[in-house]
């Protein structure tokens, strides 16, 4: 699990990097621009993802050190999260079953709501 954490602070940090070399070199070329913001923008969006994936996986880390015999326990059901899945993605709380059927309960509660 550490080394997903420090992978991911890898990619961030070298993002940042690609994200600053190719605003100077495309700043010369106004055809660029909207490119440069769109590609700027991806980025952004990227590094956000990122952050968030980050913070996940601290507070996955944060779980496993508090209790470490509930960590990879599906907090819907109960059952053990298959290990391919958190291995995959260290911060999920929940198995493929109950995270679908809580995000189409959180669709359907969007949906009620729009008719109000
Ligand atoms: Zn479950």
């Amino acid at each position: 699990m550490n080394n997903a954490r420090e992978q991911l602070l890898v990619e961030g940090a070298i993002a940042v990097r690609v994200e600053a070399a190719e605003t100077v070199a495309s700043a010369a070329d106004e055809d660029e621009a909207p490119h440069r913001e769109m590609d700027q923008t991806i980025a952004s969006a990227r590094n956000r993802e990122r952050a968030e994936r980050l913070r996940a996986l601290d507070q996955a880390l944060d779980r496993l050190q508090a209790n470490p015999n509930e960590f990879g326990i599906c907090e819907g059901c109960g059952e053990d999260i298959p290990v391919a899945r958190l291995v995959l993605l260290p911060h999920v709380r929940r198995c493929v079953a109950c995270q679908q059927s809580r995000e189409s309960r959180a669709r359907g509660r969007r949906h009620v709501t729009d008719y109000r």
